[in-house]
């Protein structure tokens, strides 16, 4: 799909704006730390006048995806993997994990970065088959009528 920007800058008004890469740096809180972030090379629409930046939506991506790197959480694609590999559904998944579907959605989109207690969950919940029996067990046992 062809990526689509506004042509006109939001800061100085001019018609400038033109996709490139070049280096971004940012700092995003998260779970009450602040973690700076590093792009070598982000591609997002830039002012040839002014030198204004615009965060679109693929540029939003790169940046989370950045994020996610410096803090050491699961990538969308490592939960959406994960989980399949486990055979649930988001909605079974859901139910393990005690979060809503709509959650898990969001963070096998992107859309969403699970906080480190949940990744960490996430992880023995992919690494420990015992762990997902448990949890399956627990779920069963304290959620009657589902
Ligand atoms: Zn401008």
């Amino acid at each position: 799909m062809p990526r689509t920007y506004p042509k006109r800058c939001g800061k100085c008004g001019q018609k400038a704006m033109i996709l490139a890469a070049a280096p971004y740096a940012t700092t995003i809180e998260h779970d009450g730390r602040a973690y700076e972030v590093k792009i070598a090379n982000l591609t997002a629409p830039r002012c040839g006048n002014c030198q204004a930046i615009s965060i679109d939506d693929d540029a939003d991506r790169q940046i989370s995806a950045a994020f996610r790197r410096a803090a050491g959480l699961l990538a969308p694609e490592e939960i959406r993997h994960g989980r399949e590999k486990l055979g649930l559904t988001q909605k079974q998944f859901a139910n393990l994990l005690g979060v809503g579907e709509a959650t898990i959605s969001r963070w096998e989109t992107g859309a969403q970065i699970q906080q480190r207690a949940l990744d960490r969950f996430l992880r023995v919940s992919f690494a420990s088959p015992a762990a997902v029996a448990l949890l399956q067990s627990d779920f069963q046992a304290t959620a009657p009528g589902v």
